[in-house]
């Protein structure tokens, strides 16, 4: 039997094992059953891919996906691995032939939907089929807790009872307790072992604004930051998609939407644009993402505001796969706030579901409003924990807080005496003493709030008035044109009268992070963008993504080591022996051409 390093090294090309993975192979391979959570980007594929290649027989893969079989399989035929999928758009002559390498134990790997899988006519070739193990991936699908809840997955848990002596895995990247232990139960892994790794995402710098102008707070943070790179923009709405993709191509961006709303080919050639070409954006409502394998996304930019931190996690976890430095930048704002506060309240669910949403909705709000490091207010929500992490705006810029006892209790006691259907421009003007017309109509500028709030001016109250919604003090009323009243939890403020700190608005200088210290600019950066084209343009010839071929950092290992020679381009790390004889000699030439350039 082939040792697991051996084949990490040859085939793979890759030194040494990350993590948890050289315990859940060795696992594996002893015949172990095991739940793997481990982030995205962890490495899950090698968890199940090297034992299969290990084990006598056929590995089966069940994944959600054709787009994301395809992907792996893609992939693993560059690594020189024996893999194919099989799904709905498989011509049945090509189906046949697989089933017929499937009994011969002639393949490693066979990726399948699980509708296919469950059928008893796949069941039958299993049955006659060596099995190395089953790998159920994005296992979060069998959850009735999980977003992406799929029927079929459920009849995944008799696998065990049908293929006694198989191991299986549950793979997933979701952070939710619920979620966990419904995958392990369903699936019937008891008996297994767990692995759990830590959620953080080390390589990913977040970033969470004030928005003001999102389109060009957006456009300013991808030219400062990202130009020439793939990244990903959410929006809630579908007109908003189409009007930033529109504005970012117009503004020399190249930018395409993917919604509910398109046709399934323009998005699948969306998607497809998005995949195989360099430096496209995607602008996209969250009905984008799932099962997207990209590794080179370098950002990922939210318009609005998600739904709760699983969300967030998830959204901004599309970026920096490949573990090279990424950003996750959000622009957010009172309208935000309203707007989620409104779909949870209008929602037709039980009150015990929205009381857990209120509370999702409320620990998300704390993130964006946090006064230190991000990253520790969101491992601390999943249970885990860190230092101040030295790469998230709050550890960059500390965000300066104030005593607000005293502006909350002025703006609440101006919301009262206005009668509570006012919003915040308005309550802002009578604050600092502003009149008007609808002022003075209202008799407003004859009150005692009127001018109690001069010592801040508008950005300030806008501030305070978006933190005190955002810490459940006042609400505001989408129904009625924004206008504000105080809740339960306000009165009761405004009784107690407890210190409250609030944080200053954000200098505008801030408005987009500077690079991470740890920049992704390539040592040679005319060397990288030399080898960046001929992998595309030997992608484009095999019409495969480019980064089956090499990813970015297998390119940047190149450009720094300038390898000569065969010997030495096989030490880069990612360059595995299947690779080296079908490219290296090609991305000599690259190196060498332009060392010898003047
Ligand atoms: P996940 O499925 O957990 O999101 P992947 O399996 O796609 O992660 O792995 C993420 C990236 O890291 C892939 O490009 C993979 O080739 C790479 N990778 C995985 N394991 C290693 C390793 N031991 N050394 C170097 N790169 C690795
Ligand atoms: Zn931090």
């Amino acid at each position: 039997m082939p040792a697991p390093l051996h084949i990490l090294q040859h085939t793979y090309g890759y030194p040494s094992f990350r993590g948890l993975q050289e315990d859940v192979i060795n696992h594996v391979i002893g015949g172990g059953n095991a739940f793997v959570l481990m982030p995205t980007g962890g490495g899950k594929s090698l968890c199940y891919q090297i034992p299969a290649l290990c084990r006598e027989g056929v590995g089966i893969v069940v994944s959600p996906l054709i787009a994301l079989m395809q992907d792996q399989v893609t992939a693993l035929r560059q690594l020189g691995i024996k893999a194919a999928a099989l799904n709905s758009t498989t011509p049945a002559a090509e189906g046949h032939a697989i089933k017929e390498r499937m009994r011969a134990g002639e393949i490693d790997l066979v990726y399948v939907a699980p509708e296919r899988l469950v059928t008893n006519e796949f069941l039958g070739v299993l049955a006659q089929t060596p099995l190395a193990l089953f790998a159920i991936d994005e296992a979060h699908c069998i959850s009735q807790w999980g977003h992406d809840f799929r029927p079929e997955y459920m009849q995944l848990g008799t696998l065990g009872e049908k293929f006694p002596g198989v191991p299986r895995l549950a793979l997933t990247a979701t952070a939710d307790a619920p979620t966990r232990r419904d995958i392990i139960a369903r699936l019937g892994l008891e008996d297994g072992k767990a692995f759990v790794a830590g959620f953080d995402r080390p390589n990913i710098t977040y970033t969470i604004v004030e928005k003001e102008n999102p389109l060009a707070q957006v456009m300013a943070f991808i030219k400062q930051n990202h130009a020439g790179d793939s990244g990903i923009v959410y929006c809630l709405s579908r007109k908003k998609v189409e009007e930033t993709a529109v504005s970012l191509t117009a503004q020399g961006v190249p930018a395409l939407p993917y919604h509910a709303g398109l046709s399934a080919e323009v998005r699948a050639a969306n998607q497809n644009t998005f995949l195989r070409e360099e430096g496209v954006i995607m602008v996209a409502t969250i009905a984008f993402g799932m099962g997207i394998d990209k590794p080179n996304v370098r950002f990922v930019a939210h318009l609005d505001l998600p739904k709760n931190i699983e969300a967030y996690y998830q959204e901004t976890g599309r970026a920096g796969r490949d573990g090279l430095p990424a950003n996750a930048w959000m622009a957010y704002g009172l309208q935000d706030v309203a707007q989620q506060r409104n779909f949870i309240e209008s929602a037709d669910a039980p009150d015990a579901q929205k009381r857990i949403e209120r509370q999702k909705l409320n620990a998300l709000l704390g993130l964006c409003e946090a006064t230190r490091c991000r990253r520790q207010v969101m491992l601390e929500y999943f249970g885990d924990g860190c230092q101040p992490c030295g790469n998230c705006d709050t550890c960059y810029t500390p965000p300066v807080t104030f005593d607000g006892s005293v502006a909350a209790q002025k703006a609440l006691s101006c919301v009262h005496r206005t009668g509570e259907r006012f919003g915040v421009g308005y309550l802002t003007d009578v604050l600092m003493g502003v009149s008007d017309e609808r002022i003075e109509r209202f008799g407003h500028d004859k009150q005692s709030t009127f001018g109690i709030g001069a010592a801040y001016n508008k950005k300030q109250w806008q501030g305070i008035f978006r933190q005190l919604v955002s810490l459940g003090l006042l609400q505001v009323d989408t129904e009625n044109h924004g206008g504000l009243h105080i809740t339960e939890q306000g009165r009761a403020f405004l009784r107690t009268k407890e210190p409250l700190a609030l944080r200053e608005p954000q200098a505008r200088k801030s408005k987009a992070p500077r690079r991470t210290p740890s920049s992704i600019a390539p040592v040679d950066a005319g060397l990288f963008e030399a080898l960046r084209a001929k992998r595309l343009e030997l992608a484009r010839a095999q019409g495969v993504p480019p980064y089956v071929i090499f990813h970015d950092k297998t390119l940047h290992g190149m450009a720094a080591e300038k390898p000569t020679t065969l010997a030495q381009m096989a030490e880069i790390s990612g360059v595995g022996e299947a690779k080296l004889e079908r490219y290296g000699l090609a991305f000599l030439e690259v190196i060498e051409n332009a060392s010898t350039l003047p």
